[in-house]
């Protein structure tokens, strides 16, 4: 089968055309720019990256730019529309309603506008996306693969926040975490190849990206992670602050004569490491800033670590021990000091890395010595494989 894969950003959509069966990208791409001018990157698997200037108003004008460029007779990848059996669409929030992947109906597209609260600046940029393919390629079946799904397994002590209940009862404030078909995915994989019964297993799986976040995953559960009812929770993020003393809020609103909308961007958007060092939010610059002296940059990264180490060492506990550790996304899966530095709090769990295996980049490996008591790995992530998986198990029972 070959599975269109949707990621729908509210000025972006990220997209890859995958066959089923051999489970490589045919196509990949990027639609940059909607809505202000129009920029497409194109890349069939195995030749050159197109960037083409495309004028895309809106995201109808997007996905058409996209089924363009995969028919086409130059850069194209298939015949025709035909080809495509099924579109999988990234989701943010699922809400509690959505535990799974389902097939996408009327009654699905309300629940998830229902959940558009929850996640006002993902949600209905994901909806718009899912409206312009519905209406482009009519007849297609289409998925929704929730961020939010995975961790709805977590208990109630896990999600639940000290706060009066009511809010959750009228508002459903509570914990759900995000990144979920990324610690799913990443968390199965590792068990594969540390040689584990996912069924029986205890796996912490830190996705370290420019968001970043930890889960706990119990004989393949998910039991607790570190974001909560937004992704602002949690690790320290390239621009988001994770976890803070709520009542800092408060403090720089009378200081600084800040609305609650500024101090919102702040932590999402002006925290992190790149607030704290000043320099940016990309580890790599971090690292550079540091190694000419930066004092700020040092600081932000053993933040960081220090934080990371934290959680890890918190799931440990919430599951009474751990099999294994693994690192994915972006920093985890490319960045060997930052993944040593955080294994170097956890020699009392059983930790030990091993340099020259840990000396590698994006692919998928043990870095922990033979008599590591726990292991750790490094499990390049896969989003858009997982969600082409889901829509095509999820199509294939229509049939
Ligand atoms: P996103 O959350 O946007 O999907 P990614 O998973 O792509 O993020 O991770 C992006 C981050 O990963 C960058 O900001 C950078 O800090 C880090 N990163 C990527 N490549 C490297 C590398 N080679 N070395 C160190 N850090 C890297």
């Amino acid at each position: 089968m070959k599975i269109l894969v949707i990621n729908c950003g509210s000025s972006s959509l990220k997209y890859q055309l995958i066959d089923s069966e051999t489970e490589k990208a045919i196509a990949v791409g990027l639609c940059e720019r909607i809505g202000i001018d129009g920029r497409l990157v194109h890349t069939p698997a195995g030749r050159e990256k197109l960037v083409l200037e495309k004028v895309l108003p809106d995201h109808d004008a997007a996905v058409q730019a996209v089924l363009s460029a995969l028919t086409d007779s130059g850069h194209g990848v298939i015949g025709s529309l035909a080809e495509i059996d099924a579109v999988g669409h990234r989701v943010v929030h699922g809400g509690e309603r959505f535990t799974k992947s389902v097939v996408i109906d009327d009654d699905v597209l309300q629940a998830i506008r229902e959940c558009n609260d929850l996640a006002p600046l993902h949600n209905p940029a994901n909806l718009i996306g899912i409206d312009a393919c519905r209406k482009l390629m009519p007849g297609v079946p289409m998925a929704a693969v929730f961020d939010t799904a995975f961790h709805q397994t977590m208990p109630k002590k896990a999600y639940t926040y000290a706060l009066p209940y009511e809010y959750y009862e009228k508002y459903k404030i509570r914990r759900y975490g995000f990144h979920g078909t990324s610690h799913s995915y990443v968390s199965r994989r590792a068990a594969e190849v540390a040689g584990l019964d996912y069924g029986n297993s205890k796996i912490i799986v830190c996705h370290l990206g420019n968001g970043a976040s930890v889960s706990a995953v119990l004989n393949g559960r998910s039991v607790d992670t570190s974001m909560g009812l937004t992704p602002l929770e949690g690790l320290i993020m390239g621009t988001r602050s994770g976890d803070i003393d709520p009542a800092i809020i408060e403090f720089i609103s009378k200081k600084e004569q800040k609305s609650l909308d500024d101090i919102m961007t702040l932590l999402n958007k002006k925290s992190g490491v790149y607030g704290m060092s000043g320099v940016s939010s990309d580890f790599r610059d971090l690292e550079a800033a540091a190694t000419g002296g930066n004092q700020h940059a040092k600081d932000a990264t053993e933040v960081f670590v220090y934080r990371t180490a934290k959680y890890i060492g918190s799931y440990a506990a919430a599951m009474n021990g751990v099999d294994a550790v693994v690192f994915t996304a972006g920093l985890g899966e490319n960045d060997k000091v930052i993944r040593e530095r955080i294994c170097g709090y956890l020699g009392y769990l059983g930790v030990t890395v091993d340099a020259e295996r840990n000396n590698i980049r994006g692919k998928e490996a043990v870095i922990t010595t033979d008599d590591s008591r726990v292991k750790a790995l490094v499990i390049p992530t896969n989003e858009e494989l997982a969600i082409a998986r889901d829509t095509a198990a999820l199509v294939s029972g229509l049939q």
